[in-house]
């Protein structure tokens, strides 16, 4: 077994009004064998953490084996996220600052080169090795991330500025990008593009939404949008070409908290993954990964808002599925109560509009109206 050489690097984030500095972390770990180089973030929204015990456990089990190619994490790779809160809850989702969300500001790489200079790029390199046209391709996305990084210093940097240009610039350097999340209550789900439908599947996930190759500002698409495009342009030329990347979102379960018992299976999940790109030997063996998998696309991920204010019970569990007027929530409150007579109409149920699987509800029974309350899936399709 070749000897891991492990490096601790880190990259400055922000620095607070009192002139405190908060950096970014990575461990690179390295067998020096050739491989793809994959990066694993967790915790962008700071309050989704279950990724960084699955990092750790990936770094035990990166003791005792070995990896081609080269393996990059950054757990708690949004340190002012993770630790913003109010009250015992972790404010991790927005930028307290801005409001804006912290997946949603990475750039959208294709429409800053252009269409016509992808579709240039590719006839230069109609004959080109499909190592040479992507180890050329990362070299102008990455040179677009420095002067997008020149053009805005100048004024400074937005407050998501620097998180979302690190996280970026880590991520055009990488083949493989899974970005660890969790859903607020949730099962395991998976965010994949359409090109990735077939690789997906390895990852062992009971639900995967398949994603259009359309940039909507999170990483996963940050990432794979620039190759999709180069792909199109490829295939302009009469050139059928792979997806040169693979970069997805995984969500491991709910935000804020953290498990042992389930870091050990989505360890096997990811293990599995890296068996299929053949960057391990060794599949894993965990009966926990022998699930149904279904997938759907991203259009039939809809949310339900609370139809009315109150106390909301949720009747089944995420990943559960269910039939068309099973009741998945019941609502209570005692606005208009005059009577004992009239208690029952106090608490009212909510049906489902068409049979799907439930992938997530609010942490929350507190629940004003037109506050997002259920996700599901609908006209879901099985894996073989
Ligand atoms: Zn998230």
């Amino acid at each position: 077994m070749s000897q891991c050489s492990f490096k601790v690097e880190t990259y400055p984030l922000t620095q607070n009004s009192i002139g405190v500095g908060s950096n970014l972390k990575l461990f690179r770990l390295s067998w020096g064998l050739p491989g793809p180089r994959v990066f694993l973030p967790a915790s962008v929204h700071g309050a989704e953490v279950q990724g960084n015990l699955v990092l750790y456990h990936l770094m035990k089990w990166a003791k005792e084996n070995s990896f081609r190619g080269e393996l990059c994490l950054a757990p708690f790779a949004n340190p002012t996220g993770t630790t913003t809160k109010i009250g015992t809850q972790t404010y991790g989702r927005f930028n307290t600052v801005t409001g804006h969300n912290w997946n949603r500001n990475y750039h959208d790489l294709a429409k800053y080169l252009g269409a016509e200079k992808i579709q240039a790029f590719a006839l230069k390199h109609k004959a080109s090795s499909l190592e040479e046209i992507k180890q050329n391709f990362q070299l102008v996305l990455n040179e677009a991330l420095d002067q997008i990084e020149k053009e805005e210093k100048n004024y400074g940097l937005k407050e998501n500025g620097r998180l979302n240009w690190w996280l970026q610039k880590l991520s055009v350097e990488s083949d493989i990008v899974l970005d660890l999340h969790t859903g607020p209550v949730a099962c395991r789900y998976l965010y994949a593009p359409e090109a990735l439908k077939e690789s997906a599947k390895y990852l062992r996930i009971p639900y995967t939404l398949i994603v259009p190759h359309e940039f909507g500002g999170a990483l996963d698409e940050a990432v794979f949008v620039p190759w999709t495009k180069l792909q199109e342009a490829f295939t302009k030329l009469g050139v059928n070409h792979p997806l040169l990347v693979e970069s997805y979102t995984v969500e491991f379960g709910s935000e804020e908290t953290i498990s042992t018992t389930e870091a050990q299976i989505d360890l096997d999940r990811l293990l599995s993954y890296f068996h299929f790109k053949k960057i391990i030997d060794q599949a894993p063996r965990n009966e926990a990964l022998k699930v149904a998998q279904y997938y759907g696309a991203l259009k039939d991920y809809k949310t339900y808002y609370a139809p009315r204010g109150g106390l909301y019970e949720y009747k089944i569990k995420p990943g559960d599925r269910y039939l068309k007027g099973d009741v998945l929530a019941s609502c209570l409150n005692f606005e208009g109560l005059n009577s004992l007579e009239k208690l029952s109409e106090q608490q009212t149920n909510l049906t489902a509009q068409q049979a799907g699987a439930l992938i997530n509800h609010c942490p929350s029974s507190v629940v004003g109206s037109g506050m997002e309350l259920l996700q599901v899936m609908e006209n879901l399709s099985m894996f073989d």
